[in-house]
């Protein structure tokens, strides 16, 4: 299989020297350009056309790209809340939650073509494939207009002092819906991730960014393109496997939008941010070097972000938020838990990450603690060892 390295998507990632039309010729936004009238008028036949003329990127990916897309499915909150199934109805075996619905009314509007052709160019993971291979490149801000970029800052520079493990060489990422219309960044990730040359890149690109300027998309910064953070290191890679890229947590503007838009505004930037801080944990503790990637150990392991993360929300040396506020964000973040039990994906239950949230709690506020913080391994252990109480059925 044909292997790109880091160098080459680099040197693609030169705006005018390759393409020879810098980025910012192209009108910036779908509303009030001369593109906004065609999009309006956008037909379901142009859509079905569209697809027959570009390419199925799905079986196309790079040994880089497939490493991407594996680690992806666990930590996808697009998916746990159900917009791959959004195209079969009866799949939403799950109680709606407050979090899905807001993602059905972000999704209003939009075909089963629309599912169908978004999911053969993989579209909404090419903002994270962008922001895991190049950011952070040059200062970051959070949030569409930056409006995260100070409690995101300052949260992350406190969750390095926090905890006892070394976490300096954390990169922290912003992802934001809006680089899709970026034509040399957009290339150059597509070229990585996928089997495919410049040339074809750049074709299926202008259709993406033409396509997305129907107003139901705006042109990439509807919150369902970047519904996601994650956390990524090449620790846990075999030798020649690594993507190259330093440790990093990405945080996407679309997931920040939903939780604000439920009224978890107050805790979700700290809490994702805690959460996916947790995973770098993880990773630094070879917790995910056995991971069997069965739906036990995915719930294992992300129950257990949850936990490190509830502990630094509530702890007093860390956030020390309200315990009903850490409860309902861990409650709440990948939502719905999905209810798919033999999903690889699968989260553990809304019920099971309350329980995880109670129990961090406990041990963050423990009477004679004093304030003083356990090191990561010994929350780790102690959690682990309360593991099968908090997923006990409750029937
Ligand atoms: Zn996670």
């Amino acid at each position: 299989m044909r292997r790109r390295t880091l160098t080459t998507a680099l040197a693609l990632a030169l705006p005018t020297a390759v393409f020879g039309t810098p980025a910012l010729a192209k009108s910036p936004s779908g509303s009030g350009t001369p593109a906004a009238p065609a999009a309006a008028n956008w037909s379901a036949d142009r859509t079905r056309a569209l697809r027959a003329a570009l390419p199925d990127l799905r079986g196309r990916r790079t040994a880089a790209g497939a490493r991407v897309a594996a680690q992806l499915d666990e930590e996808r909150r697009v998916d746990a809340i159900g917009l791959g199934r959004a195209i079969d109805g009866s799949q939403y075996s799950c109680a709606p939650t407050e979090l899905s619905a807001y993602v059905r009314q972000q999704t209003k509007g939009w075909t089963d073509e629309d599912f169908e052709i978004l999911d053969q160019l993989a579209v909404l993971d090419w903002p994270t494939y962008q922001a895991l291979l190049f950011e952070p490149s040059g200062s970051q801000y959070y949030g569409r207009s930056g409006e995260y970029t100070k409690e995101l800052e300052k949260t992350f520079g406190k969750l390095q002092g926090f905890w006892d493990l070394d976490g300096s060489d954390i990169h922290l990422a912003a992802m934001h819906g809006a680089v899709i219309q970026d034509d040399a960044k957009m290339v150059a990730t597509l070229t990585f991730a996928f089997e495919i040359s410049a040339a074809e890149a750049q074709e299926i690109v202008d259709a993406v960014q033409e396509y997305l300027h129907q107003p139901k998309f705006d042109d990439g910064r509807n919150p369902l393109f970047t519904f996601n953070a994650f956390a990524y290191s090449d620790r846990t890679a075999g030798p020649g496997e690594g993507l190259g890229v330093p440790d990093k947590i990405i945080m996407g503007d679309g997931i920040l939008e939903g939780m604000a838009a439920i009224g978890l505004g107050d805790v979700a930037p700290r809490g994702i941010l805690a959460h996916e801080y947790g995973h770098q944990l993880q990773y630094r503790l070879g917790l995910f070097d056995d991971h069997a990637r069965t739906p036990e150990a995915t719930r294992e392991t992300e129950l257990e972000a949850d936990a490190l993360a509830g502990y630094y929300l509530s702890h007093p040396r860390g956030e020390r938020l309200r315990t009903k506020r850490v409860e309902a964000f861990i409650r709440v973040d990948h939502e719905v838990g999905d209810c798919s039990f033999t999903s690889n994906g699968h989260h553990g239950t809304p019920d099971q990450r309350a329980a995880t949230g109670r129990w961090a709690d406990g041990l963050a506020n423990e009477k004679g603690a004093k304030g003083h913080i356990l090191p990561a391994r010994t929350v780790s252990d102690a959690f682990r060892a309360a593991l099968p109480a908090i997923v006990a059925p409750t029937n």
